[in-house]
């Protein structure tokens, strides 16, 4: 697998019209007339299918609202989301539903996993949503992949918080999702667990061609992305490729309000 740069994945994506997230003169505003809060400010953003990328902010910039558009769980006020080539506007909820299973991985900050399923369940749980027969070796086969092998029939309160997170990864693949939303999968996690679970993150980019889109507020969790975008009071500021730690946390200090 050549390398290629961010540059190139751009251009080749532009070609060919393959974007894997699509986002249009984006806006989202809360409210009416004087008291509106305008959280996303026309938002431009096109992600290459096969990349992994951050989003970063200070509190309050849209984070989680821009992450809500992008994943189709809240409609823009203004402007249009696409996903693999399919706009999202036209559909309604019964089809951007679907869409969201059988399209969308998702991973949160509370595993969100259900405590009376055994992990097995868990993790074929969007497939059976998805209207798809789930067979015993798709689970087996995405927990191998997440380093869970054997604990299948396990419910999750027997797993350490690191483990639930593996089983809420190996949900988000399970589909073999074209896009999966990540909304702080790290932090409630330890220095060690989280870079091990960021590591499967990057490998389902590397591996399957999945896109990953991550919120966070952690510069070395945004670090293993191939791109991090800064949000700031609605809009997106500024991005850098490649870059680590260290930059990532410098350009978030000019960013943050003293
Ligand atoms: P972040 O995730 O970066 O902290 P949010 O997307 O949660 O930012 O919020 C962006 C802005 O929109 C904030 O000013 C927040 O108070 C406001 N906001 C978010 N959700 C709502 C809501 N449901 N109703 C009103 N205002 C909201």
């Amino acid at each position: 697998m050549g390398l290629r740069t961010e540059r190139q994945r751009h251009d080749e994506a532009a070609r060919g019209g393959r974007w894997a997230v699509e986002l249009r003169g984006v806006h989202r505003r809360y409210g009416r007339g004087a008291s509106a809060v305008h959280a996303l400010r026309g938002i431009e953003l096109a992600l290459p299918a096969g990349t992994f990328t951050a989003v970063m902010g200070p509190s309050g910039s849209g984070k989680s609202t821009f992450l809500q558009c992008a994943a189709g769980l809240d409609r823009p006020t203004e402007g249009t989301v696409a996903l693999g080539g399919t706009p999202l506007t036209g559909l309604d909820e019964n089809r951007l539903t679907e869409l969201r299973r059988t399209r969308l991985g998702f991973v949160f900050q509370a595993f969100n996993l259900l405590p009376s399923l055994t992990v097995e369940q868990n993790v074929l749980l969007p497939m059976r949503l998805a209207g798809r027969r789930p067979q015993r070796h798709h689970a087996a086969d995405v927990l191998a992949r997440v380093g869970l092998d054997g604990l299948g029939r396990r419910r999750p309160g027997e797993l350490s918080g690191g483990q639930q997170q593996r089983v809420a990864v190996a949900r988000a693949l399970v589909t073999r999702p074209d896009v999966v939303f990540a909304d702080e999968p790290t932090g409630a996690l330890d220095t060690t667990t989280a870079r091990e679970i960021l590591a499967l993150l990057r490998d389902a980019v590397g591996r399957t061609g999945s896109t990953v889109v991550m919120v966070t507020h952690d510069p070395v969790a945004a670090a293993h992305a191939d791109r991090v975008l800064f949000l700031a009071d609605g809009s997106l500021v500024d991005h850098l490729d490649g870059a680590p730690a260290a930059a990532i946390a410098a350009r978030m200090t000019t960013l943050t309000p003293a």
